[in-house]
């Protein structure tokens, strides 16, 4: 492998030691040396890469992207443009011609927003189709599902809700086929595993992984990565098919679930190497769905949602055999639940370097999040909600938190990881840093100005915040001599309004994207 010398550019190495050198070099994968154009005569043999005045950063590391699910979407029915119940039926009858041998008919990317579309079983029903159907929502918090499937996981008019789990009924008390939160999480179990068979999802993850180098992205983290997933990572990572490195956070196939006690046997936190290894733990505060708030408008108490209760225990118990833990909260309510459980386990272990990890944050308060930083955590966030989520809650402001509160992370001291949710949401970060900075919705109103961060503070929340919010920080996240040699060359300015393009990015030292080639 020849070494290469970066120059002539503007060069963020997002490390505070080594700041904007005028050169980087990289030989066998990693990065060598970085400084001024006199380090070039220690390296007269590498090959000199004229950045012509372009930007050179750090690959990006998507820390909260469900790399493992997206890669199924091709395979299932596209409802995304779906605003009228017969544009659903119509790709359901025609995933199921296209999939004649899969157990479940699946649908992926159902939106309720802004049309109100909520199907109902006997509208899936009236399909005649000899299989469970299932209508997947775009967030994956809830989905509708035709009879037989109602029948296949045991669900009638007498099935209590589950904890965290709403089962929609009609006044009679008879299921409608909606499931909420929890209640839809075996029906994503049984939907999926046809597809988790270990010949097919290999070749699902790589063909999209190999698309997310052309928007700059050169590592994520599965942010709910069953077992069957980590094989098939390891799988790919063995036969140099791996495009993109992955930190996988281990939660159960059946999404949402409460952490599989056996996987807490398994290979803990840091084990691996740097294409594949295991990151926190995943677990959940609250729904996404209706998250849980509890706050004052105008001075008038207000909540809604639930907890999903339990976190302290699980917590503990992935703490307790060596895992780092990353929680999903997207309401208030939720982030004191994660804050609660991360001071029981600090308390517990102390001296520890938890790296707590709060997953979305949407909702919170600047005494929260100070909370977060003494405790050492890091906010995973995704500036690309400020479209949807954004949307939705414009003029709607409490008293005690703040929507989206990335400005207030930042002050806060707490780290500041960047993420897409990736499919729940667009997951170029060069497009969702623009909305982090611009605060503009998908209305194209601007939603608290004053929340907003820098473009050039997202590139470094989506580089070294992201490395540090997987314990990556020696590894990748920097150009720092001894680390990854991933990078991303942009061409254009850092500016919101105009946000730049991928020209190039690197993995291990190596063009693994070219846009001029494409
Ligand atoms: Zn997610």
């Amino acid at each position: 492998m020849p070494a290469h010398a970066f120059t002539n550019g503007r060069i963020l190495s997002m490390s505070p030691t080594v700041g904007t050198p005028e050169v980087v070099v990289v030989d066998e994968g990693r990065v060598v040396a970085a400084g001024d154009t006199g380090i070039l005569r220690s390296f007269p043999d590498a090959t000199v890469q004229d950045l012509a005045g372009r930007v050179l950063c750090p690959g990006f590391i998507d820390a909260h992207h469900h790399l493992s699910i997206a890669a199924l979407h091709p395979h299932w029915a596209d409802l995304s443009a779906a605003t009228t119940v017969d544009d659903l039926l119509a790709a359901l009858v025609a995933q199921a011609r296209r999939e004649p041998g899969t157990p479940w008919v699946r649908g992926a990317g159902w939106s309720d927003l802004p049309t109100g579309l909520v199907p109902h079983r006997r509208q899936l029903d009236a399909l005649g189709l000899d299989r469970p159907v299932v209508v997947a929502h775009y967030s994956l918090h809830q989905a509708v599902v035709c009879s037989r499937a109602l029948d296949e996981l045991g669900i009638g008019r007498t099935t209590p809700d589950p904890p965290a789990g709403t089962i929609g009924r009609d006044a009679d008390g008879t299921p409608n086929g909606l499931l909420v939160e929890r209640a839809w999480s075996e029906a994503h179990a049984r939907s999926l595993a046809p597809f988790a068979d270990p010949d097919r999802w290999p070749d699902h993850i790589e063909a999209l992984a190999r698309d997310l180098l052309a928007d700059g992205i050169t590592a994520v983290h599965d942010a709910a990565c069953p077992p069957p997933a980590e094989t098939a990572y390891r799988t790919l990572a063995a036969a140099g098919r791996l495009p993109v490195s992955v930190l996988v956070m281990p939660h159960p196939l059946a999404l949402l679930a409460e952490p599989d006690a056996a996987r807490l046997d398994g290979p803990p936190t840091g084990e691996g190497d740097s294409r594949v290894r295991v990151g926190a733990v995943k677990l959940f505060a609250d729904g996404g769905i209706l998250p849980a708030i509890d706050v004052h408008m105008g001075g008038v108490p207000m909540r809604v949602g639930e907890l999903f209760g339990g976190l302290d225990a699980q917590v503990a118990l992935a703490v307790g055999r060596g895992f780092r833990v990353a929680v999903h909260a997207i309401g208030n309510a939720g982030l004191s639940a994660a804050l609660a459980a991360f001071a029981a386990a600090a308390r517990r272990h102390p001296g520890v370097d938890h790296r707590f990890r709060v997953e979305h944050a949407c909702l919170a308060s600047p005494l929260q999040l100070t909370r977060l930083a003494e405790l050492g955590g890091v906010a995973v966030v995704q500036p690309g909600f400020l479209h949807h989520l954004g949307r939705s809650v414009e003029g709607v402001r409490f008293d005690d938190a703040t929507w989206l509160p990335f400005g207030d992370v930042l002050r806060s001291g707490a780290v500041l990881a960047a993420s897409s949710d990736s499919p729940c949401t667009f997951h170029a970060p060069l497009r969702t840093g623009a909305h982090g900075a611009s605060r503009r919705t998908g209305s194209g109103a601007v939603l608290d100005a004053g929340q907003s961060v820098s473009y050039e503070d997202w590139l470094c929340a989506y580089t070294a915040g992201a490395a540090y919010a997987g314990g990556q920080e020696t590894e990748r996240g920097m150009l720092a001599p001894g680390l990854v040699a991933d990078m991303v060359v942009l061409d254009g300015d850092l500016d919101a309004t105009r946000p730049p393009t991928v020209a190039q990015t690197w993995v291990a030292g190596e063009l693994a994207y070219d846009a001029a080639v494409r």
